[in-house]
This record gives C-alpha cells, structure tokens and sequence, in this order.
C-alpha cells in the first residue's frame, strides 16, 4: 500500500532499452522510433531513462557522461562502466553501456562489414538486458527504482527474462515488437553464460525455439505487456502467415498484447523547414515541390518533366519489402512514361537488377545503391508516389514521411500500411484482388487525368497527423495499467 501511495505521488519511471537511436546507429525504423518516442513521453510526463549499448557514435556523442557503475568481468568483457548523460538538448538522461570489448568495432551493430552475424551477438546483447534488469533493480541508480522497463526488440528482450526470473524486483516489462522477423537465435549450448534458471531452456520453456534459444521468444514469453507497433501488425502475427513461427508463443500471450500505431518526428520530416531539399513548401504552397522533383530528376540524370509521374523508394532491399513486386512492373512503369527513383542496399540480387533497369532507361530509371539519409529527404520530397509494395510491413515510416510531404504512398495493404493509407491519401493493393501493377495504372490515370483529385490527395495527406502524441498517450495509458496491477493488494 506504501508502494501504491509512493508512486501515485511521482510520474511514471520507465527504462527505455534499445540498440539503436537516431542519428547516431540506425539500420532502420527502429532507430527513429527510439530517436523520437521517449521525448513525446517526456513531453507527457513520463520520467524517463534510456540505455544503449556502448557503439562508438554513441559514447562519442554522449555530452557530460558521469560513471554510474562499474563492474566485470562479465559476458567476456573484463571491465564494464554505466556512463550517464545526455544525447541532445532534451534532457533525457542517457545511460550508456561502455564496454569497448564488445561494442567499440567498426561494421554495424549486429553485423560485421561482411554482413555477417558478430560471433558474440548472445553476449553483447544479454549484457544489454542484464544492465537493464539491475538498472530496475535500483543496483546502480539507488534514487531511481524503474516501475517499467520498455525494451524494443530481441537486442532488449532479455532484460524481461531478467526481471522475471528475479524473484524480487517488482517492476513490470513491455517488449514492443519492431520487427518479428528478426528474433535473436543462439545454439542452445551457450545458455549457460546467461545465468537464467535452467527451465528457460527446457522445451517449453522461455527461450527454447525449435531446439535452440531465441531472445524474441523469451522477450514475448516474459514480457509483463506485449506492443506491436501497428494494431494490424499485431493480429496479423497471431496467424502462421505473418507469425515467422511465433504464432503459436503469440496466442498464449493474446491478453497481453496491444499494438500502438508510430508516428515519426515532424521537425525532421518537415517539407516547411526542411533544409536537405532544394525547396521548401507546404499545403498552402505546394510550388516549392515542383522545384524539388525537378531537382531530384537532374540529380539522377532522368529527363526533366515536371509532368512525368515520379515513383521515390527508399528502402532495406530485402525480401520484406516486396521490391521484387516493384522490379515485375518495370517494364509497364518505362512503357507508361513514369519515372523512378529507388534509394537502398540489400540482397544483392534485388540490387543487380535495379541497376540494369537503370542502365538500360538512364532516362526513366535512377538508382543509387547504399544509405543516405540527405538523399532519403530529396526523394520524399521530390517524387509524386513512394512505393513501399512490402510483404509484411510492422508499421512502416516511409509512406508516413511521404504523406507528410504530399507524397503518395502506394502500398501493399498489410499491417501499419494497412493502418495509416486510405483511398483520401494513397493507393493500395492486397493480391487477390487487386495487384501492384492494376493499382500503379490507377495512380498513373489519377495523376494523368484528375489532377485536382491528386492535388486534395496531397493535401489530405500532408494533413494527417503522424506525430507522436497519440502513441505516447496510449504508452502513458499501458504504464500507467500496468503499475496499478503491480500495486493491487
Ligand atoms: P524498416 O525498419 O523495416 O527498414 P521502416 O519504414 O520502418 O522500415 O524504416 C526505415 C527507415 O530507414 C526510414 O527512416 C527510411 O527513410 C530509412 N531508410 C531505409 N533505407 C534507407 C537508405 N537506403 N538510405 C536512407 N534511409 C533509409
């Protein structure tokens, strides 16, 4: 009863644990996501903490770092120091786990510059949970006891076993789910460097997946509150198709999970203020636009039209993403007169035959394999459509980024894309009914022959409200459930 009085007194403390933040380690959404979400939280009262593993661009940004802790060895890294301090000028206090020997290394976070898995991933990954767990337990920060810890995906998944297993430590756990298809997996030999009870191991048991052990499985299975980060992501999974063979771990935790729509930082994607384009513009004033297709198409060598239809991607080349789709129509995108631009790198096979869609109509096709998040703002705002054909898509942000700047999404109807574009803002297709290719000559015959209703599209879209004070409302909502449940006698 204490306990409950204590808190109904102070805001919310809630950890947020996660590999990657926007601007300094991104491999995709789920670094914007972390870049944004805890300062909407702030902004809505939450008292928040967020931890991340010790890579290079992190610890080198880190502005007033002071040691909060100092342990090891553990998990093969001899000596292991808690830094706390800022990111940025929000004020949201950062805790950095500064162990050279596993996190200082040039490649990227979870793969090595081969595109290899690193060897040590269980390690550098369990030590992030475990910081996690002894963080809530008050070990380090004894003025600051997490009600909540929120991790983001398998690199942060663990620290819900952690605080499981403890028999102690009341604090609860939400694992959101950025991605499923990335779960974690480890040969179930090393589980005895994790220092978790024996039955997390047995068939059956917490992290045990097909024979081996997997983070995402623990995560989901120990998880106080399960998130996705679109409602259709979240019965999508619940079903073999989408389930990546977590399906079945999904419907014995179906009362314990939600999902919660993303939104995306309108100051960075913001075409009025938008610095990386060759103009600014806004639903008002929609000229500046036109300006920056031009510029995007002389940028790529394509012909200069003002009216050719210009499809943007940017994109992870990978099977999810559907691109294969978007490669089958190439032939009616030239034969039609659109254009397209594609940013990203992958699978290599997707990538090759970009490139030579692109060398045969230097004219119609641009393609620029590799990442670049200034060429990402120029194709937002230059292009009319962004294509994001995926698969399965858990929310999705380009076609949020595009809306924003009067960019047409034209999406696959599945999961966040499912939740965020209608027939006001976009078009979408979902085989059998329609295919991308039926929906492309809709787009093209709307462009062509209804520029009005494209111009009210456009501006429909740049309407929308994709900021995140919705999502941090409902995140507000579920700490706050889960720490009244905490408390009932
Ligand atoms: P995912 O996380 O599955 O890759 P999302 O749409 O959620 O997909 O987020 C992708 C993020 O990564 C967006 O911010 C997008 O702009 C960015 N992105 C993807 N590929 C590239 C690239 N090649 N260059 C720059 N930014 C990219």
């Amino acid at each position: 009863m204490q306990n409950r009085t204590a808190r109904s007194q102070r805001p919310i403390r809630v950890l947020h644990v996660a590999a990657e933040i926007f601007p300094f380690v991104k491999t995709g959404g789920l670094a914007d996501v972390v870049g944004s979400l805890p300062r909407a939280l702030a902004r809505s009262g939450c008292d928040l903490r967020l931890l991340l593993p010790g890579f290079a661009p992190i610890l080198d940004a880190l502005k007033n770092p002071r040691k909060i802790g100092e342990f090891g060895p553990l998990f093969g890294a001899g000596q292991i120091r808690l830094l706390q301090g800022t990111l940025d000028d929000s004020a949201i206090k950062v805790i950095v786990i500064d162990s050279p020997w596993l996190y200082r290394r040039s490649g990227g976070p979870y793969l090595d510059e081969q595109g290899h898995e690193w060897p040590d991933n269980l390690q550098r990954f369990a030590l992030l949970g475990w910081v996690a767990a002894h963080l809530a337990s008050g070990e380090f920060t004894p003025n600051w006891l997490a009600d909540v810890i929120h991790a983001h995906d398998w690199h942060a998944a663990l620290a819900c076993c952690y605080l499981k297993a403890h028999p102690t430590i009341r604090a609860r756990s939400v694992l959101t789910v950025h991605n499923l298809a990335y779960q974690g997996v480890f040969p179930v030999q090393d589980f005895s460097q994790l220092g978790l009870p024996r039955h997390y191991a047995e068939p059956f048991g917490e992290l045990e997946f097909h024979g081996e052990l997997s983070f995402m499985k623990g995560g989901l299975m120990s998880a106080t509150h399960i998130t996705t980060v679109s409602p259709s992501y979240a019965r999508e999974i619940t079903t073999p198709k989408f389930g990546c063979r977590m399906e079945g771990v999904l419907a014995q935790r179906a009362d314990a999970m939600s999902g919660i729509l993303n939104g995306i930082d309108t100051e960075v994607w913001n075409p009025s203020t938008d610095r990386e384009i060759a103009a600014r513009f806004s639903t008002d004033d929609l000229s500046g636009k036109r300006e920056c297709k031009l510029a995007l198409q002389s940028e790529f060598g394509l012909t200069p039209k003002a009216d050719a239809p210009l499809i943007g991607v940017v994109s992870r080349l990978s099977a999810q993403k559907g691109l294969d789709l978007l490669r089958d129509a190439l032939a009616q995108i030239v034969q039609s007169g659109m254009q397209l631009v594609l940013l990203g790198s992958g699978e290599p096979d997707i990538q090759a035959d970009f490139r030579a869609a692109a060398a045969a109509h230097p004219k119609q096709i641009g393609v620029q394999i590799g990442y670049d998040e200034k060429l990402a703002h120029r194709i937002i705002a230059g292009a009319d459509l962004i294509a994001v054909p995926s698969r399965f898509e858990p929310c999705g942000l380009t076609q949020l980024y595009g809306m924003r700047y009067g960019t047409l999404p034209l999406v696959r109807r599945v999961g966040g894309l499912a939740d965020t574009v209608d027939a006001e803002t976009g078009f979408s297709f979902i085989e059998p009914q329609t295919s991308l290719a039926n929906t492309l000559q809709t787009a093209l015959e709307t462009y062509r022959n209804a520029p009005a209703r494209w111009q009210a599209m456009m501006q429909a879209a740049m309407r929308r409200d994709f900021g995140w004070d919705t999502a941090a409302r409902q995140y507000m909502a579920l700490y706050s459930r889960l720490c009244e449940r905490a408390a009932a006698p």
